[in-house]
């Protein structure tokens, strides 16, 4: 096992957190098979401490896993195939797909093909990703993904590099490879000491410079019935293990906005997800915050819950000016400071706040919230 602190690339090298290892999970086309998701479960509550994060890559994290208990972790995700048995080759799984892709559409093709030649990409920095967002519309825009399948404002499919307005016309049958050699092209560039598309500022080759607009994106979807199913909202992206075993009997795609699209299902009320488009706390980010975090000086998730109902806009609620549940602007950020919350609007965590130094009942006070409303 190879530790990292602050950052998990991959179930191989695993993250030190507050509460254990955490293992990352990335299914194949972010889709998990009903008997792999009672495994999952059933593995996450034996070696971890049973909650699942999702990610906004579209993975899972399994957390509170002691450093005894990771490898026979492992091998359970192993023999689910969950996890690729290579470390070399899992490192290498970084592929965000459209969740709503549908057998034989042309992102589960590129996405099959780009699965099948992953030996033949060179080793990336471990954050650079792909997507593969080949619907009629995009429904990735915004998500991450250092290159990236799409359609074009004008018809067709368009691959655009990270950081870049336009991109170059490809076809189903040639993506993969234009894939890999701008793969190629980022190593050979000198991409790996940026570390990321975004930041690598060499001009693209010739062959990659294409004028092609993406096409404008689609609204991300929302909780409620789907033609595949029904989606589920998973408040703050966390998940006890048990509440997603209630899943199991459905196959599950993952997605990037904290939402599950259970196939097949009717949308049964299970106790932990959201079901309503409307829900408040689908407007809320909160990282986990005391005392779950050890740079956490407060608590966050509680009072986002007390407090979603009357802020207008979004509610980013961060437990210390780290900011990991949210990177861009919130309509109302609290962020944590020894002990206390400093409040901004329209803020990212730790932006000069115009209030400084609240206690929760300040901030109730502050949104009009009577003790009897949060009762
Ligand atoms: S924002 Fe701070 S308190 Fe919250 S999870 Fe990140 S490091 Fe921990």
């Amino acid at each position: 096992m190879s530790l990292i602190k602050g950052w998990c690339p991959d179930a191989w090298h695993p993250m030190a957190a507050g509460d254990g290892l955490l293992v990352r999970v990335r299914p194949t086309m972010g889709r998990i098979t009903s008997a792999q998701l009672q495994g999952l479960c059933e593995t996450a509550l034996t070696y971890g401490n049973g909650l699942i994060d999702l990610t906004s890559r579209a993975n899972l994290q399994i957390r509170g896993v002691s450093e005894q208990d990771w490898r026979p972790l492992i091998a359970r995700l192993i023999a689910l195939e969950l996890v690729h048995a290579d470390p070399v080759m899992e490192s290498r799984r970084a592929l965000l797909v459209t969740p709503d892709w549908q057998a034989g559409d042309d992102t589960a093709c590129i996405a099959a093909e780009w699965i099948d030649r992953l030996g033949e990409f060179p080793d990336l920095p471990a954050k650079v990703g792909f997507a593969i967002d080949a619907g009629p519309t995009p429904l990735l825009t915004g998500k991450a993904g250092d290159f990236r399948i799409e359609p074009g404002a004008m018809g067709g499919l368009i691959l655009r590099a990270a950081g870049r307005p336009t991109g170059v016309v490809v076809t189903r049958s040639d993506a993969v490879d234009v894939l890999l050699a701008m793969a190629n092209w980022f190593v050979a560039s000198g991409g790996c000491d940026a570390g990321r598309m975004v930041r690598h500022k060499a001009a693209l080759p010739d062959w990659a410079q294409g004028d092609s607009v993406p096409a404008t994106p689609f609204l991300p979807l929302r909780p409620g019935r789907h033609p595949l199913g029904f989606i589920y909202g998973v408040p703050f992206g966390q998940i006890d293990a048990s509440t997603l075993a209630e899943l199991a009997p459905h196959a599950i795609r993952l997605t990037p906005w904290r939402m599950l699209i259970a196939e097949g299902a009717e949308g049964v009320a299970i106790q932990g997800l959201i079901r309503d488009p409307t829900d408040p706390l689908l407007r809320v980010d909160a990282c986990p915050g005391k005392p779950a975090c050890p740079q956490a000086s407060v608590e966050t998730r509680a009072l986002a819950r007390q407090i979603a109902p009357y802020v207008t806009g979004r509610l980013h609620i961060s437990g210390c000016a780290k900011g990991c549940a949210r990177s861009t602007p919130a309509a109302l950020c609290l962020t944590g400071h020894k002990g206390r919350y400093d409040l901004a609007h329209h803020a990212r965590a730790g932006a000069p706040p115009q209030q400084a130094g609240l206690t929760r009942s300040d901030i109730l006070a502050h949104l009009g919230v009577t003790d009897a409303a949060c009762l």
